[in-house]
């Protein structure tokens, strides 16, 4: 039981077991895993299943039946719970750490239940579970862990995987084998939260690739495999362009100046500042009824003009953005310079 961060985290073990040289990279959390719905829900079903008080924003009505489907259902399986228990356990020589949603023990078997906020659908045979499975396995002496995923948003809501001895010697098997394996770099789906996108060997040669010239002058099947390797590797291109984008705010932020691009607030939709207010002013002027809604400030233009929209309303700030900031000299030398480092190195034109 340790808060040690690990290297080989079960929540990433889908990336690791694809890409063994994810975990090598230096770990730049550049992206926001938008997962504050998912770390709100979490906390709550934590405290719920620990009998906690917590302050709740009522307003998200949602987020309380969803969890409320994975507490009811941890609450009604016979065993002493752990939750939220952080857990470590030596699989062929690697220390691995991890912090399961729930453990629910009894003679020789366990329930290891995952709560899954998101809309992306979750098998309980996945390697997250299978790597939760068996470190529960090797914590509580279980023969046997029933993996399951409540997942709200998609049917059936409560899905099981149960992995006997057999099975997890199996798969503690393949997991050494893949913790054990060459560093190599593969690119594919699992890049998305790739914390080492930003310095990924394959990502630069994807993006070299990108730049390939001639594509007007290939034949056939040549534009074909091009176009495949391309769409084969999407993923990893938005996501390490995302990181990308995101390392670019940050180094402008801390004064560095020659990427060719600025960073400026981004704005959202406009809103009334006081809608209470506004909503009585078209009550006495413009006879709005109970039952109507209040305008918007872009329909409210039409009726009172920009000026009364303008003093009250505003437009909150909702991140950054960058633009270009007209340095075209800029990008063309950082673009000969990697073509000197890389490009020609592999033979490509
Ligand atoms: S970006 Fe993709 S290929 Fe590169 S290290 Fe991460 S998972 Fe592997």
């Amino acid at each position: 039981m340790t808060n040690k961060h690990c290297k080989w985290a079960p929540s990433s073990a889908d990336r690791w077991f694809k890409c063994r040289g994810s975990v090598e990279l230096e770990q730049v959390q550049t992206r926001s895993v938008h997962a504050s719905r998912g770390t709100k829900g979490h906390a709550l079903a934590e405290s719920i299943l620990k009998g906690r008080r917590m302050t709740w924003d009522n307003q998200d009505l949602d987020l309380l039946d969803a969890v409320s489907e994975y507490t009811e259902w941890v609450k009604s399986r016979d065993g002493v719970p752990y939750i939220e228990e952080k857990l470590s356990a030596n699989i062929g020589g690697h220390e691995v750490y991890g912090t399961p949603d729930a453990v629910v023990a009894r003679n020789y078997t366990a329930d290891v239940p995952d709560l899954k906020l998101g809309y992306q659908y979750v098998h309980p045979n996945c390697n997250q579970l299978k790597v939760y499975g068996l470190m529960v396995h090797k914590v509580f002496a279980s023969c046997e862990v029933n993996l399951v995923v409540v997942q709200p948003a998609r049917e059936p809501v409560v899905r099981e995987y149960c992995m006997d001895l057999e099975m997890l010697e199996a798969f503690e098997a393949e997991m050494v084998a893949a913790m054990d394996a060459p560093v190599t770099f593969v690119p594919g789906t699992h890049c998305k939260w790739c914390p080492g996108s930003i310095s990924c060997p394959a990502m630069h040669g994807i993006i070299l690739a990108l730049q390939k010239d001639g594509y007007d002058n290939m034949d056939k099947e040549t534009k074909s495999e091009y176009i495949r390797y391309i769409l084969d590797n999407r993923d990893a291109i938005k996501a390490h362009l995302a990181d990308v984008e995101n390392q670019a705010v940050t180094l402008i932020g801390q004064g560095l100046t020659d990427t060719g691009y600025k960073v400026q607030p981004k704005f959202g939709r406009r809103k009334w500042v006081d809608e209470t207010a506004v909503r009585k002013y078209f009550e006495d002027n413009c006879d709005l009824q109970d039952g109507q809604k209040t305008p918007t400030p872009s329909q409210a233009k039409k009726i009172v003009g920009d000026d009364f929209v303008n003093e009250h309303s505003e437009c909150p700030k909702v991140g950054v953005k960058l633009t270009h900031d007209d340095t075209l000299e800029t990008l063309e030398s950082f673009k000969a310079s990697i073509e000197d480092e890389w490009f020609y190195e592999d033979g490509g034109s």
